[in-house]
């Protein structure tokens, strides 16, 4: 497959703009490396030689989460900090809280204490079933539901201060969070009733996505700096009835249990997702498009976004638009119209901002191809022309006449894991590079 993705330098100009004003207050800085990375001094005089306590936190949050380690306060931690995330603190690099925080038997009892207004209590019992089966799934792992007296996994609603420690927040910002398995406390899973749950709407929180979460640390799973991860520390949507729980997950709740015996041959579970790997040599990407001045490169169900100045991020395209398709063939972007397209076989999607727009998918056809079109190999858009040209196999279509291609443009045609470099002016190759090039590697 080949993608072709063009990057000219006046589009990369304009986008410089988008870092805002950092408008945090510096207290709830404080209040979050305290919760989630053990910060203990919260007076800026404590220090470790050259760096205070505070950087050496900010450092630390900064490097699982994978921005560039600065040890300072920026916009781009500030981001990561008003996502909607889990309230278990981040400080284990690994994906357990050790061989010593598990389960001793594989039989363990659950019980549902109260329940949220926000749904039935159908769905609630429902999704808090489906959530356990996650896990049951992959190990040896069973689950009793009991009514009375005390359960392993004891499971309850409350908003702020609710009978622990560790008061929630309010609605957004700590959704839930659940205690590594031992005795009393241990096991026991706690929603935020503050929050918005919902039964699988991308209106609020799935909770059968934050419980199943919850019930990774209430099995002995810390956090994993893994983004297609179960237990990555921030919610990202993804369709209940599709959900699989993810290679990561699998490999960290088998190293405690062990897997399941009790798989039926010809009832093969499907293949756990893998989140692609910049690294990988591998790598051939599904398309690549600008996006609002960033460069967004697309592989199965993820993308990446990298902005001007090259930090990257990377997410699950159902986070992002719920109802856009994953294993695109193409995507671009009208800057004209502020919209980007989806292309996969013979269907196009229009998205602007998280929505779709109105009355797509469409067909091949609304775009002006012909009926004989079954999928396309890339799609480009040229702003200064205002024409769009589709790549099918070795050909092209241009929805317009005139020139193409503009002097002060690079394109990057992407073949398998290579990329070229190809300058418009002197309309030649000027260097040959590796498909995650742009990547964070
Ligand atoms: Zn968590
Ligand atoms: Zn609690």
């Amino acid at each position: 497959m080949k993608t072709h993705y063009k990057f000219c330098i006046l589009i990369g100009l304009m986008m410089t703009v988008n870092s805002g004003p950092i408008s945090r207050q510096p207290e709830e800085d404080d209040s979050y490396l305290k919760k989630f990375y053990n910060l203990t001094e919260q007076t800026g005089t404590a220090s470790k030689g050259r760096f205070s306590q505070m950087s050496l936190k900010i450092a630390e949050m900064q490097k699982f989460f994978g921005l560039t380690v600065t040890g300072t306060m920026d916009s781009e931690t500030l981001n990561v900090m008003k996502k909607p995330r889990c309230g278990v603190p981040d400080v284990a690099q690994y994906s357990t809280f050790g061989e010593g925080l598990k389960w001793k038997t594989n039989e363990l009892t659950y019980r549902i204490e109260n329940y949220t207004p926000d749904m039935t209590a159908a769905e609630v019992d429902d999704s808090i079933e489906k959530a356990l089966q996650v896990w049951a799934r992959v190990t040896p792992l069973r689950f009793t539901r009991i009514y009375s007296g005390t359960a392993d996994i004891m499971i309850s609603f409350g908003a702020g201060s609710h009978g622990d420690f560790y008061p929630f927040d309010g609605p957004d910002g700590t959704l839930a969070h659940a205690f590594a398995p031992s005795a009393g406390i241990g096991g026991d899973a706690h929603f935020d009733e503050d929050e918005n749950f919902t039964f699988r709407s991308t209106n609020g929180y799935v909770l059968f996505l934050v419980a199943a979460h919850e019930f990774g640390h209430s099995l002995g799973l810390s956090h994993s700096s893994d983004p297609g991860a179960l237990m990555y520390p921030m919610y990202s949507y993804r369709d209940p009835n599709s959900f699989v729980l993810p290679k990561d997950d699998v490999n960290g709740i088998q190293s405690l249990y062990g897997s399941n015996t009790d798989v039926i041959p010809d009832k093969p579970d499907p293949t756990p997702p893998v989140t692609p790997n910049a690294c990988d040599p591998n790598l051939v990407l599904d398309a690549v498009t600008t996006l609002r001045g960033e460069r967004v490169f697309f592989k199965n169900s993820f993308f990446w976004r990298v902005s001007t100045n090259n930090k990257a991020e990377q997410h699950l395209i159902q986070s992002f638009w719920p109802d856009a398709p994953d294993n695109i063939d193409a995507a671009y972007e009208n800057t004209a119209q502020d919209k980007i397209f989806l292309f996969k076989d013979q269907k196009v999607w229009a998205l602007y901002g998280y929505d779709i727009v109105q009355g797509y998918p469409k067909s091949l056809s609304s775009v002006g191809l012909p009926s004989t079109v079954k999928k396309i190999s890339a799609a480009l858009y040229d702003p200064d022309t205002g024409k769009t040209l589709f790549f099918v196999d070795n050909k092209y279509y241009s929805d317009g006449q005139g020139s193409y291609w503009k002097n002060y443009c690079f394109t990057y045609l992407f073949s398998g894991t290579r990329m070229f470099e190809y300058s418009t002016s002197s309309k030649k190759v000027l260097r040959v590079l590796n498909n995650n090039y742009f990547l964070p590697c």
